[in-house]
């Protein structure tokens, strides 16, 4: 076997990322060795090129960049048990204690010590990469890679949707950047009984509409409090889904939430921001979830059924797919907005 590697990896400080051969990691023995198939880029990866603020206090370089990926697993470490060479996985990209209170708990998405892929050790923009065996996601092999990388941010719009009752609700999702698409999609999957998606880019609500969103409104445009309170008898939404991190649009979302509404928050806003905790909050009544991660790993197997019993249009929300070097392209489609999921393709099946 060979013993370097194709990476995109973030070496330098500056704006940017650069195609590098780096040797193939070894494996401890409670690690696998996957053979990255396919790997998609996610906002943070985006963070991670630009190298902004968060980046900057965060990142060690040099760093392989990239966490979300399909791969075959080409070498087990001997402790490894419940998976083999051959196999096809994904993986959960929080590396967890098991010990803390919050793991012990079943909550490791709030671990106290977590370590992520990609952003405090080398990520899955490569040929190979080491991951814990714990968090390696066991993959139907029939199913094309390309579709499977996403289940990593799947997770989190799962998460987002479902951390209160979604059945015959009427939903507003709020930012449609490719987890708020797929948020979309699993509330239409999960049987929401009127979703409305709002962002700034027509490209995006567009595609919202042919994911499962009856009304798709641009905040630049329309006018979405009285838009939403026509589609709700007056009421408001039974629940918002908060994927875009605007403070804006988050102020906007307390006037369309029905009293009594869930809100739950997966978008970070950059700054701090006011909230009118008297008229916002206590007199509506509502229940606000903060949101990060998943649940590890519930919320794999519901993202697993619903993509076993083809409940998801991961074709649709997957809208570009670009070989492994032209991932400056990919950048470039991210900063502009103009696409759903981008997939890099890495390598290929190996008969082993
Ligand atoms: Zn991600
Ligand atoms: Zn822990």
């Amino acid at each position: 076997m060979k013993t370097t590697m194709k990476t995109i990896s973030k070496l330098d400080p500056t704006l940017g990322a650069s195609f590098i051969e780096k040797p193939i990691p070894s494996i401890k023995d409670d690690e696998i060795l996957v053979k990255v198939l396919a790997t998609s880029v996610c906002g943070t990866d985006v963070h991670i090129y630009d190298y902004n603020p968060w980046a900057q206090s965060r990142i060690k370089l040099p760093q392989v960049m990239g966490h979300e990926l399909a791969g075959q697993i080409v070498e087990l470490g001997k402790d490894v048990s419940g998976l083999k060479c051959g196999d096809i996985v994904s993986a959960e990209t929080h590396i967890v204690c098991g010990t803390c209170e919050f793991c012990l708990n079943g909550q490791g998405h709030i671990c106290q010590n977590t370590e992520i892929l990609g952003v405090d050790r080398d990520g899955a923009f490569a040929e190979y990469i080491a991951i814990p065996a714990k968090n390696a996601w066991l993959n139907d092999p029939l199913i094309d890679p390309a579709m499977l990388c996403i289940q990593e941010p799947l997770g989190n719009a799962i998460h987002t949707v479902t951390s209160g009752e979604i059945k015959d609700k009427t939903v507003a999702v709020v930012g449609v950047g490719p987890i708020g698409l797929m948020a979309v999609n699993v509330a239409k999957a999960l049987g929401a009984k009127i979703i409305i998606a709002v962002d700034i880019n027509d490209y995006r609500l567009d595609l919202s509409k042919t994911l499962g969103a009856k009304i798709a409104l641009n905040s630049y445009k329309d006018d979405v409090t009285k838009s939403v309170l026509d589609a709700t008898g007056g009421y408001g939404v039974d629940v918002v889904c908060e994927m875009s991190g605007s403070a804006k649009a988050l102020h906007q979302a307390f006037t369309y939430l029905k009293k009594g509404g869930r809100l739950s928050i997966l978008g970070l806003p950059d700054n701090p921001m006011m909230i009118d905790v008297a008229n916002e909050i206590v007199f509506k009544g509502i229940t606000i979830h903060g949101i990060t991660g998943r649940r590890i790993m519930q919320t794999w197997q519901q993202g697993k059924d619903l993509i076993d019993h083809n409940l998801l249009d991961l074709d649709k929300i997957v809208t570009h797919i670009l070989p492994f070097e032209d991932y400056e392209a990919a950048f470039k489609l991210m900063h502009e907005g103009n696409c759903g999921k981008i997939v890099l393709r890495v390598g290929e099946k190996e008969l082993l």
